[in-house]
């Protein structure tokens, strides 16, 4: 373990992680204000100031905040029990979720075992990917590619497959660090390569490390189909999907889908999968979006064939305290009522539109908005110096932090990520509520250009 550790600019860990977890006394950038309540897309402070969440949270509250359905869930559910063991008990609401959730998520996702959050989805479908691989005579295959930038959760098994080299740089030494592949970036592409020509080096990079690893010690290949923060909304050209589905059938390997934040309806369709049928996963993660911040919660979800094979072995060796609780459940189903209830998905698909059009009107408008992206309500803007040369701003320039400041001063809440440092580029999400409306997003984007209009007045543009 080096003695000292390069782990970048300060700055973006300020944003990443949640400095009032320890202490919010004595901050500067970054201090926060006290929330009073929420309700829709809108939240209030307790000076009664009034925010558009132009990110869900953190890309979480598909159905808005305050929901009266789920409200009543909620009371009805605690008043009958709020906790069972799984072991002894299944509940009416556990059922109920599993069959909601895997009838949404449609073929090829018979089965669902419930969770309480993303990063525990993630490692428990490692675990279910790993036990299959032993109980059908694999059990030389572990090792679980993963992408560079990619994000799988906070813990430690989730680490393992997260590509982020400043995390690597703290936290490798205790993480059994995972073989990453190049994401297919489709904005900022290496010299000779265009979005196409790149995805298509993604996907030959891939292969070539299956083999470099050796096929039958590989395991599974995990990767955000539509991505998160860590790439700013990334979507691939759509031979990507499919030649990486191809690629997985060629030498055996799981492909996992992480759809802890593109899943839930957020794209548009209840998996991002949904848009990629011909190259679906073997396994899936939901969570966020799942229980909408209303409770933890997060799924995998799995075919007959891996869960038939575990399940005659002696049964899937994974089990938390909590995890399937009947009141998480009763809200996980009231939450799924309302995406269907109110057509959330159709929305999120006609609002995505109109949000993209919008921003890229923005961005003809603006020096600093390289690029616009996304699915659905799952999008991003790149943050630039430079829009011929794609430049991004130095380091402590501190850009994408300070226009999610100056959002929180007039009222939009973003998120912003400048991952390992600014190495992949800078980004605000643009990922509002699935109950988003036409007025609202005029109202997003006016807020928005505001937001651009004064950081660009500060730095002399
Ligand atoms: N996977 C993805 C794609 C995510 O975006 C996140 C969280 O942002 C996680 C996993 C981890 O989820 P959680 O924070 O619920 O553990």
């Amino acid at each position: 373990m080096p003695a000292q550790v390069d782990v970048g600019p300060k700055i973006n860990r300020e944003d990443e992680a949640s400095p009032w977890a320890f202490s919010a006394a004595g901050r500067g950038l970054g201090r926060y204000r006290t929330v009073s309540h929420a309700d829709g897309i809108y939240f209030w402070d307790t000076d009664g100031r009034r925010y558009l969440d132009g990110t869900s949270g953190a890309v979480v509250v598909n159905i808005g905040y305050g929901n009266a359905h789920v409200r009543q869930a909620m009371i009805e559910q605690a008043g009958k029990t709020a906790y069972t063991v799984r072991r002894f008990f299944a509940s009416e609401p556990q059922i109920r979720l599993l069959t909601m959730v895997t009838a949404l998520a449609g073929p090829g996702f018979d089965q669902a075992f419930l969770l309480s959050s993303g990063s525990e989805s993630v490692e428990a479908a490692l675990k279910l990917a790993r036990q299959y691989a032993v109980v059908t005579g694999q059990a030389s295959r572990w090792k679980v590619i993963a992408r560079m930038p990619g994000f799988h959760g906070a813990t430690l098994g989730a680490a393992s497959v997260m590509g982020d080299p400043d995390h690597d740089a703290i936290f490798g030494p205790i993480t059994l660090s995972m073989p990453k592949v190049p994401a297919p970036f489709t904005y900022r592409v290496p010299d000779g390569h265009d979005a196409d020509s790149y995805a298509a080096y993604c996907v030959d990079r891939l292969e070539r490390q299956i083999v470099v690893e050796g096929p039958d010690s590989v395991l599974a290949f995990i990767m955000e189909p539509v991505g998160g923060m860590a790439t700013g909304a990334l979507v691939a050209p759509d031979h990507y999907y499919t030649s990486v589905r191809e690629i997985c059938d060629r030498y055996g390997v799981l492909l996992i889908y992480d759809e802890v934040m593109s899943g839930s309806g957020r794209t548009g369709t209840f998996l991002a999968a949904h848009h990629w049928p011909d190259a679906r996963p073997d396994l899936a993660v939901l969570a966020k979006g799942i229980g909408s911040g209303y409770t933890p919660i997060g799924a995998v979800l799995a075919p007959n064939r891996i869960v038939d094979a575990v399940a005659g072995a002696g049964g899937y060796q994974h089990s938390q305290t909590l995890a399937g609780n009947p009141l998480s459940a009763a809200i996980g189903v009231a939450v799924l009522e309302e995406l269907v209830r109110l057509d959330l998905m159709a929305n999120a698909d006609r609002m995505g539109h109109l949000l993209r059009r919008r921003l890229t009107e923005l961005m003809h408008n603006s020096s600093i908005i390289g690029d616009v992206r996304g699915k659905g309500l799952l999008n991003a803007i790149e943050i630039v110096a430079d829009r011929d040369t794609k430049a991004a701003f130095p380091a402590d320039r501190q850009a994408c932090l300070r226009l999610a400041e100056i959002g929180r001063e007039i009222g939009l809440l973003m998120f912003a990520r400048r991952p390992a440092g600014g190495k992949f580029g800078e980004w605000l999400m643009a990922a509002p509520p699935l109950i988003i409306t036409e007025p609202q997003i005029d109202e997003y984007i006016g807020l928005l250009g505001q937001v651009i209009a004064i950081y660009e007045r500060e730095i002399g543009r």
